[in-house]
């Protein structure tokens, strides 16, 4: 995942920049506009004249915006690419519960190189306190930096982000990795600084860090208070009436902190309520969608189509429960329940070598560009596999503009480690190729983008295994793990999403958002997207809690519209149409050069139109007659 950048919806005036929405100059758009659609991105060297100095002020004002943008990103989420591409809250929550078991036999270093960024804590110790002095000395200059400076600054601050990051990640017990991300956060805020043209002395808090902060206290707290799953072995129990207790007893822990997450939730809420108001917008979903570019029509086309299509949705979780041996109505308890693997084969944990074979083959219908960077990735030792007690949980990619991108696992070896890397693999060759084709500013693709390029590799990587599928156990199996990647990329996503609308619609009327109306509320949508083979029992209702997507501004429904996109776009890949290729390329290439939403229209999904729900659909329905028809002659 990453986040995003602009273009078109040009005439509409009440539009936001989401980099800095409380920084921007009205006549400064139009500027911009006119700079963006002509020739003017030439060298800066030869603006000599008066406008050629504005419009390079502007340039410089978007291109900071845009990279400070970037930086921010890599303060509040660390983990952007990452909790995400598990994408669903089940399989978010599904990696939490799984202990990280112990490993067959390999034979490649199973972490990964960092050496390419720094070499080793010190080297980039030392480049911090060259950075530092240099932003203080040019924060006390009334004239700030040259552009080129600025630029080497960006780049530098950027890749001593990553650098701290993925070391903290790597282990997050370790106290000096802690205080190089501290402080280079602080570095970072103070370049973001340097780039919005403020002096030291006017250090009033940018937008971003008042947005972030309602997730950075989201994030210590729930570190802090544990919305984690406990040690509980009858958590995982096979009889469902311990499992059932067990979870209500987990579920009583975590009651105490539902109000104090309430209450950090309505402040997020808030904010956003008060961003749509001094913008004009009618709702805060309008604000967010301005900045991403997809159009309200759109949106509300997505929300009919998946209210349409719950029966889908209810269809599945019927059958989940038949293929996890459940006798009664589905719960909450039964929801994270492994599905069928198929022969013992499928269930048997891959080596790294083997998983790198595995990749490459089933992301052999890439266009060869793709498949040199997923080569790359074993080869060059891109990627941290395994658990580890102190390790990040949850897998993301991550990388500067002027490193490759690394990937951060939680690899057990088994098949949905392998959908996660096959996902994790999307991004990476997203961002190589966007770096390699963007100049800095713009490499950087938004969410909508990268979770379009991400659900492509995954969904190869479903349909090969139901295409692979022998024997009737291994389809049945293929066909069922699909499903449930479709069922919590898309509905799940959608739920939350609904979520968001309607605890901003009530906040805005005036409601008191309390862990007990929240709870009321994601029961309601519980029932309506579960469908009647599940039964809402008091252990529903505070999924709200573990989402750290709902700090990240309407974030969720940009994996349902990744889906949309990304399914004609596999299948074209496959069957090897004319100008597949060319489709993926350009989505591949652009990166933040465009936003998500306008790339998916340019390549001709029409999100207003019923058709591309209705082929999407149609798809995912043949998956489930044919799952339906082996269970039942089971
Ligand atoms: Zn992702």
């Amino acid at each position: 995942m990453n986040r995003e950048e602009r273009r078109s919806q040009d005439d509409d005036p009440k539009r936001i920049e989401e980099e800095d929405p409380g920084m921007k100059g009205e006549g400064a758009e139009d500027d911009l506009r006119a700079l963006e659609d002509s020739e003017e991105m030439q060298d800066l060297t030869d603006m000599e004249d008066a406008q050629d100095l504005e419009i390079l002020k502007i340039r410089r004002t978007k291109r900071l915006k845009c990279v400070a943008w970037i930086l921010v990103l890599a303060v509040t989420a660390g983990a952007l690419f990452g909790i995400l591409s598990g994408g669903a809250f089940g399989r978010w929550f599904h990696a939490k519960t799984q202990s990280g078991e112990a490993f067959v036999e390999e034979t490649s270093d199973p972490t990964w190189d960092l050496s390419s960024v720094y070499n080793g804590p010190e080297e980039a110790k030392r480049a911090l306190e060259t950075l530092q002095n240099e932003v203080e000395l040019a924060l006390s200059q009334p004239a700030g930096v040259d552009v080129e400076s600025l630029d080497r600054i960006m780049r530098t601050a950027e890749r001593l982000q990553v650098y701290a990051t993925l070391m903290r990640d790597a282990d997050m017990s370790n106290a000096e990795t802690k205080a190089l991300q501290t402080s280079v956060d602080a570095l970072v805020n103070k370049v973001m600084r340097l780039s919005q043209g403020a002096s030291a002395s006017e250090s009033e808090p940018s937008i971003f860090e008042l947005a972030g902060a309602y997730e950075r206290i989201y994030q210590s707290f729930s570190h802090s208070y544990g919305v984690e799953f406990g040690e509980d072995p009858e958590l995982f129990s096979e009889n469902a009436d311990r499992r059932y207790k067990a979870f209500r007893r987990w579920v009583a822990s975590q009651e105490p902190s539902a109000e104090v997450f309430a209450d950090i939730y309505e402040g997020k809420v808030g904010f956003d309520n008060y961003l749509a108001l001094m913008y004009g917008e009618a709702e805060a979903v309008d604000a967010y969608l301005a900045m991403d570019e997809f159009s309200p029509e759109s949106f509300d086309q997505l929300v009919s189509m998946t209210e349409q299509h719950l029966v889908l949705n209810h269809r599945w979780i019927a059958l989940r429960g038949e293929l996890t041996g459940l006798s009664g109505a589905m719960r909450f308890s039964d929801l994270f329940v492994d599905l069928p693997q198929g022969s013992d084969e499928a269930e048997a944990e891959v080596s790294i070598d083997q998983a790198g074979l595995y990749m490459q083959r089933v992301l052999s219908a890439l266009p060869d560009a793709g498949q040199t960077v997923v080569k790359r990735a074993f080869d060059e030792a891109w990627i941290d596999f395994y658990p580890r007690a102190d390790k990040y949980d949850g897998a993301y990619t991550y990388g500067a503009y002027e490193s490759h991108p690394f990937l951060l696992l939680n690899f057990t070896g088994n098949s949905d480690s392998l959908e996660e890397l096959a996902h994790e693999l999307g991004h990476a060759v997203h961002m190589t190729l966007s770096s390699q084709s963007q100049p800095f500013d713009t490499y950087y693709a938004d969410v909508a983008a990268s979770e379009w390029a991400a659900s492509v590799t995954e969904m190869l990587y479903h349909e090969d295994r139901v295409d692979r599928a022998e024997s009737k156990s291994e389809k049945i199996a293929a066909l069922a793990n699909y499903l449930d990647f479709l069922s919590s990329t898309y509905f799940d996503q959608m739920l939350a999403t609904e979520f968001e609308i309607e605890s901003h619609r009530m906040a805005q009327a005036g409601e008191d958002l309390s862990a007990e109306s929240l709870k009321d509320l994601w029961r309601s949508l519980t029932a309506k997207y579960m469908g009647p083979a599940y039964e809402v029992t008091e252990l529903d209702g505070y999924d709200w809690v573990s989402y750290p997507h709902l700090y990240w501004d309407f974030y969720m429904y940009k994996y349902a519209t990744g889906l949309i996109a990304g399914a004609p776009l596999t299948h074209s890949l496959l069957n090897n149409q004319s100008g597949a290729e060319d489709n993926w390329m350009r989505l591949m290439t652009a990166g933040g050069s465009k936003s998500g939403a306008v790339l998916m229209a340019e390549a001709g999904f029409d999100f207003e139109s019923e058709e591309i729900y209705k082929s999407f659909f149609f798809h995912w329905s043949e998956l489930m007659d044919e799952l339906e028809l082996l269970v039942n002659a089971s």
